[in-house]
């Protein structure tokens, strides 16, 4: 009984409301209902940019591009937490500095005796010839010949050359 009560009030209300406005209510409804498809395309668009970029694997890439198909926004909100939080190509690029850095640490050598010695060495541990010193300003570590500190740009203190304090060193 309440509910045809409901329905009647209802249809009242709907047939109360002037051609004009009826007009201008369909209009702005069919205006919303274009802009959630277009977003909705959008988000799919961008999730699988996203996902290409971040997951190498192409079929997680489309795996999160149909949650976010399926489940809309609430997708958006799933991929957002779970995908990579890196680009492959960082991934890739961390990994590749990583292995370079590597590489330079393996070849470095004292000036003075040839021994190995890594690049935060203040001093060879074989002959004690100077490898870097720190910047009196900023502390990070400078090469001997260094006339300004490039990090803090403040002009550093000459000093003997290494060979003259590998000279003494060995002396
Ligand atoms: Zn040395
Ligand atoms: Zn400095």
């Amino acid at each position: 009984m309440s509910v045809s009560i409901l329905a009647a009030s209802e249809l009242v209300v709907v047939s109360s409301i002037p051609a004009g406005l009826a007009k201008v209510l369909a209009l702005i409804i069919s205006y919303c209902t274009a802009f959630l498809v277009l977003l909705w395309a959008s988000l799919i668009i961008w999730t699988w940019r996203d996902a290409r970029v971040r997951i190498p694997q192409r079929d997680w890439a489309i795996l999160a591009t149909v949650l976010v198909a399926v489940l809309w926004l609430p997708g958006v909100v799933l991929y957002l937490i779970l995908r990579p939080p890196e680009t492959a190509v960082n991934q890739y690029l961390k990994v590749f500095e990583a292995g370079m850095l590597n590489e330079y640490e393996s070849r470095l050598r004292c000036p003075a005796c040839h021994q190995p010695v890594r690049s935060d060495f203040l001093l060879c541990p074989c002959c004690g010839a100077q490898q870097r010193r720190p910047c009196a300003n900023c502390s990070r570590l400078l090469l001997p010949q260094w006339r300004h500190c490039p990090y803090c740009a403040v002009p550093v203190a000459a000093r003997e050359p290494v060979s003259a304090v590998a000279k003494r060193a060995s002396a």
